[in-house]
């Protein structure tokens, strides 16, 4: 069975939070894991967002239409404000989500948690930097029902003021990467957690890179609570979805001898290794289907 060492002797999230640079904390983080953990995942690390991001009926308060109308009105501060569905903010930096951590009693390691906050808390911070909090500034997340919450994602990269802010209440921001190896990956509410966190990674750097339409090269803006883009010159109007880039990722195995290849790359952080993978050509993609119709017709 394959294993990877991990965990710590110290609070690895909570030295993320000193004033030390993030690659020097990782770097220290990741050093001091200790815990034995299994690799007993039934999907990717960061698959099964358990956030439903569609609703059939678009009058639902947690569908992305409407939860955008109800987010543009609680912007105005307007006094007579319907108190559902809550609405809870996790806001990036330049990729790395926020996130804190709690020690547990013992000697039990910390568990981190993303950085979550309720709007109004959310706007108080924004009240002592110089970010501009607009409808456009937050991309609809999903929503959970059952919890009466509708989640959302907020890119803060270019406002650096917030960055001691959020320290003074111990959070920071942290790569995706280190919150998996930090991850009790049999907690399944963290495994959530960190689902959602990719998902929002991947959408708000679809948003960072998709600012011109590819088309007609005018500016595009965000349409349906940031869930798609539009080319903003009327005659043009392109609609612009994200991305999907079909990856691959497999574990090599050497039955006999019971190892696996792995493979690290330079940028990796020390002990950090990887299954074999990357981005599939769309040629290849063509390719094995041709091969699949084929041996199915021969099967046939
Ligand atoms: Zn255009």
């Amino acid at each position: 069975m394959l294993f990877l060492l991990s965990s710590s002797s110290t609070s690895p999230l909570l030295s993320l939070c000193r004033k030390i640079p993030l690659k020097t904390l990782t770097t220290k983080t990741l050093s001091h894991l200790h815990s034995t953990m299994s690799i007993n995942l039934k999907t990717h690390a960061f698959a099964g967002n358990p956030l439903r991001s569609t609703t059939p009926k678009p009058e639902s308060l947690f569908s992305p239409s409407s939860a955008f109308e109800t987010l543009k009105s609680r912007l105005l501060e307007n006094a007579l404000l319907p108190s559902s569905p809550i609405f809870k903010v996790l806001p990036f930096r330049k990729g790395r989500p926020l996130a804190t951590s709690t020690r547990p009693t013992g000697d039990s390691p910390p568990i981190w948690h993303l950085g979550w906050f309720n709007l109004g808390d959310f706007k108080g911070f924004l009240a002592n930097s110089e970010f501009q909090l607009t409808e456009n500034s937050l991309v609809y997340l999903g929503s959970r029902s059952e919890d009466d919450v509708v989640y959302w994602g907020i890119d803060v990269s270019e406002d650096s003021s917030l960055v001691p802010q959020f320290g003074a209440k111990h959070f920071c921001f942290v790569e995706l990467r280190t919150l998996m190896v930090a991850t009790d990956w049999t907690d399944e509410q963290a495994m959530s957690d960190l689902a959602i966190a990719g998902h929002a990674r991947a959408l708000l750097e679809w948003h960072n890179i998709s600012r011109f339409c590819g088309h007609c090269g005018e500016k595009t803006v965000p349409m349906e609570a940031g869930r798609r883009k539009q080319c903003s010159n009327a005659l043009c109007k392109k609609r612009i979805y994200p991305r999907v880039d079909p990856v691959v990722i497999m574990l090599v195995i050497d039955r006999e001898n019971d190892r696996a290849l792995l493979s690290r790359q330079s940028r990796f952080v020390p002990r950090m290794w990887s299954c074999l993978a990357g981005f599939i050509e769309v040629s290849i993609l063509v390719g094995f289907r041709i091969v699949s119709s084929l041996l199915e017709i021969l099967v046939k």
